[in-house]
């Protein structure tokens, strides 16, 4: 006999999905007053939120779209390329995606991007320094920027549209000519290389930290949270029922915040959008002879960051196109691992195995964050990429005001679900 599940308390909303999106978009709605249900099958920051680079980066306004050079794009399809790899099953099965991917790099697309996405980074760094204050993680985040590290004039200048929307929007860095970054890090080994100083961005020495924080601040606040499955959502009642570990949850109002798991649940419920998957790994290291870094820095070309953290230096890999829940695939860590040495000195591996998480993709590279069109009381925010530690605070806030009924306090009609609809 199926056994009676307890009935927990009701909820304004319940939020599932305990990433950096979900535990802020829950916080901002506890901080607005209302009873909120926070669910994860996990700890929350366990999954993506937990290994990245840490970097809450104020740039970033050309997206990541698919290299048009054709001697990268060789590189690639000859899975010869640091920055990208693939499986090839897998590059088949997103062939349709890949192609609105592409379309995402043309100089209007580039132009829209960055439109949309300048006034989320220009809150961005206020919106986690206010967040982190409130619930002590402040400790854990950093000034001094991040630098950009390039091995040739080409890629340098490829990268020159960047430069470009930063000096329109505002935002302040520095040329590095060869040996500047070895003056501002010591321990790189990029004498000959030139960099840019990306001056405005802040970055942590431990991002899982800051979500557990984040959280612990939000059960302080009064916010519940359950561990349960999300994929047992059903509608109920006129609201949203989730069978919790520790009894049956309801709420008037559901977040999908699932990051790349998102479309596990939307799909039953008849709704469709290009979520595709990018995975990436992260190896820690203990640098050798006493080397040190005091900022995260990225090499351009191989798409790897060495980020310090509090577990060592952290290496972080470009993408991986291959199924979410495919064996992870431990050659990946190895092939960059070479050419990070080439930069900094990594001594001993201080984790036995890589760490993988799964970056949540949409083809223009912004988050979904809004209403669902098609289904009351459902609301979304999602999909937020290469960029979700640094903007996960911030569409956590605009969503949670839009559903306090507020008006939030940046437009967010680009990054509308609508935007996806036939
Ligand atoms: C290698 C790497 C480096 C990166 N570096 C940076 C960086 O420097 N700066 C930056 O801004 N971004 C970076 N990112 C991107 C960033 O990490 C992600 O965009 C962000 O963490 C996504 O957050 P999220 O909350 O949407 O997803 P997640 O953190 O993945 O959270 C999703 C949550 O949903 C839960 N869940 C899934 N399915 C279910 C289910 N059925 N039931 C219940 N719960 C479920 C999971 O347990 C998880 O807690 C990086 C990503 C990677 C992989």
């Amino acid at each position: 006999m199926a056994k009676q599940q307890k009935q927990l308390q009701s909820n304004d909303v319940m939020v599932l999905g305990a990433g950096i999106v979900g535990v802020s978009t829950a916080l901002h709605l506890r901080r607005l007053g209302l009873d909120v249900a926070l669910i994860d099958r996990k700890h929350p920051g366990e999954e993506a939120s937990f290994g990245n680079a840490g970097i809450v980066q104020r740039n970033g306004f050309v997206p990541h779209s698919m290299p048009r050079h054709p001697l990268q794009l060789l590189e690639i399809l000859l899975n010869q390329s640091t920055a990208v790899s693939y499986n090839l099953p897998t590059l088949v099965r997103l062939a349709p995606w890949l192609k609105r991917f592409h379309a995402a790099g043309s100089d209007k697309a580039i132009e829209r991007y960055s439109r949309i996405v300048a006034p989320l980074r220009a809150m961005a760094v206020e919106e986690h320094l206010d967040l982190a204050r409130t619930t002590n993680a402040d400790r854990f985040y950093r000034q001094g920027g991040w630098l950009h590290l390039f091995r040739s004039e080409a890629s340098y200048k490829k990268t020159e549209a960047e430069r470009l929307y930063a000096r329109v929007f505002g935002v302040a860095y520095n040329e590095l000519a060869a040996g500047d970054a070895n003056t501002l890090e010591p321990g790189l080994k990029a004498a000959k290389m030139k960099g840019i100083h990306w001056l405005d961005s802040w970055s942590v020495s431990n991002p899982g930290a800051v979500v557990d924080a984040f959280w612990r601040g939000y059960i302080q606040e009064g916010g519940r949270y359950y561990r349960g499955n999300a994929q047992k959502l059903r509608q109920e009642r006129g609201g949203w029922v989730v069978e919790g570990e520790q009894g049956t949850v309801f709420a008037r109002h559901v977040v999908v915040a699932l990051g790349a798991w998102s479309m596990d649940v939307l799909k039953k419920l008849g709704e469709s959008y290009p979520l595709a998957v990018k995975r990436g790994y992260h190896m820690h290291y203990r640098p050798l002879s006493g080397a040190s870094l005091s900022r995260p820095v990225v090499d351009i070309e191989n798409g790897f960051a060495l980020t310090p953290t509090d577990n060592g230096i952290r290496l972080t890999t470009g993408v991986e196109l291959a199924e979410r829940d495919a064996p992870p695939n431990p050659l990946i860590i190895k092939r960059v691992k070479r050419r990070a040495e080439e930069l900094f000195p990594l001594g001993r591996q201080l984790l036995k195995e890589p760490w993988l998480g799964c970056r949540p993709c949409l083809p223009d590279s912004l988050p979904i964050v809004g209403a669902s069109p098609k289904t009351r009381g459902l609301w979304l925010n999602f999909g937020h990429a290469h960029d979700g530690f640094t903007l996960g605070p911030i569409t956590g806030r605009l969503l949670a005001e839009t559903i306090a009924g507020k008006t939030p306090m940046l437009d967010i009609s680009g990054l509308s679900p609508e935007r996806f609809q036939a």
